[in-house]
């Protein structure tokens, strides 16, 4: 399929010819299995999309969520962020930055060429015999795209439209935030899953790990949490242990919760890996029995909310709300036809309990 670029100048005259990255950039992320799509998005294929199509399991979002990890496009439409979290792979050579810039490209520019990517990158497990040839032949047929890559995908001025092109394809969509754009939540109808990443429990602790660009990170982090408490769509928080780092003030965390007064929360371990090699050691990585522990501690502060589920490989609790009964699972037939009669709708009507065999 020959696609055209599509480029929608920016409205905001910033540095208009300047890129994301440089070819240097681009040429190390190509190495590491990343593909450039237009200006400023790009895909790689997820790990667990490959596990899943040799039949070793899905992400621990399928697990969750329902999310089938064969049929999931790991993407970004933006490179840059505002931080440089110490415990991010991407290092201090990823570009940041606070305000948008360079060109603009068009939702359907970025998703054709995407999906096209994604499909190209995946082509050598068609001639393998041995794999499950149900999932092969799926795996062109995108279900779901985690906008979650690197950098700040909220960062892209038509993020909304982006996320609405995405339903039309009845292609869900999780976005995944670190919590410094207010002004771009604001802009967002509707979304499958809206993830915030908390990092730390109070502001000097997040002013040491994140290490933000933004003089009032701390504020547009509070903005962000009060935002999501309006949200009616699922809405989740992430906290990325770190061990002796982090895993401390479980009453601040508490209390940032209860600000965000999301319907999940999950508890991840940080992974040594990449440049954040440079500022931890592998002890910082906690245990599955760590993660577990911090979390039944912080379940004292919240009582509102219960343990759900773990996925082992991945170091991960899921924390649920009690009041949607266990039910953590999408039902995505329910979630696209809530889009199309375009009504409002809460999270509780398209929360269901785990469907196995979807
Ligand atoms: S949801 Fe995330 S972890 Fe799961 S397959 Fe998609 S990109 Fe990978």
């Amino acid at each position: 399929m020959t696609l055209k670029l599509n480029i929608i100048q920016p409205k905001i005259g910033l540095e208009k010819e300047k890129s994301q990255m440089s070819n240097g950039q681009w040429n190390v992320l190509e190495k590491q299995g990343y593909r450039k799509i237009g200006n400023h998005s790009a895909v790689k294929v997820c790990e667990w999309t490959k596990k899943m199509l040799r039949g070793h399991g899905g992400c621990y979002k399928y697990v969750f969520y329902g999310i089938r990890s064969h049929q999931c496009l790991q993407m970004t439409t933006s490179m840059f962020c505002a931080s440089r979290c110490k415990f991010c792979w991407r290092g201090l050579k990823a570009p940041v930055n606070k305000e948008w810039y360079g060109p603009i490209d068009s939702p359907e520019h970025i998703i054709n060429h995407s999906i096209d990517a994604q499909i190209k990158l995946l082509q050598g497990f068609k001639g393998n015999s041995e794999l499950n040839k149900k999932r092969i032949k799926e795996m062109g047929n995108i279900r779901h795209v985690a906008l979650s890559l690197t950098g700040e995908p909220i960062t892209y001025p038509l993020i909304n439209e982006i996320i609405k092109a995405f339903h039309k394809r009845k292609i869900s969509t999780f976005l995944v935030t670190n919590a410094q754009y207010p002004e771009q939540i604001k802009k967002i109808d509707k979304v499958t899953q809206l993830y915030l990443s908390i990092d730390a429990p109070n502001k000097k602790l997040m002013k040491k790990i994140d290490r933000p660009l933004f003089k009032d990170f701390w504020q547009r982090t509070l903005d962000c949490l009060d935002l999501l408490k309006t949200r009616d769509y699922r809405t989740c928080i992430r906290l990325t242990l770190i061990k002796d780092e982090n895993m401390t003030d479980l009453k601040g965390y508490a209390d940032l919760i209860h600000r965000g007064d999301p319907n999940f929360i999950e508890l991840k371990s940080y992974m040594w890996v990449g440049e954040s090699q440079r500022n931890y050691k592998p002890s910082n990585m906690p245990f599955m029995d760590d993660v577990r522990n911090f979390s039944k501690e912080l379940l004292e502060y919240m009582p509102e909310y219960e343990l759900m589920r773990e996925h082992i490989p991945s170091r991960v609790v899921l924390l649920i709300k009690k009041s949607l009964k266990k039910k953590s699972w999408i039902n995505f037939p329910k979630f696209f036809q809530l889009i199309e009669q375009n009504k409002e709708f809460t999270a509780e009507d398209y929360c269901s309990k785990v469907i196995m065999g979807n």
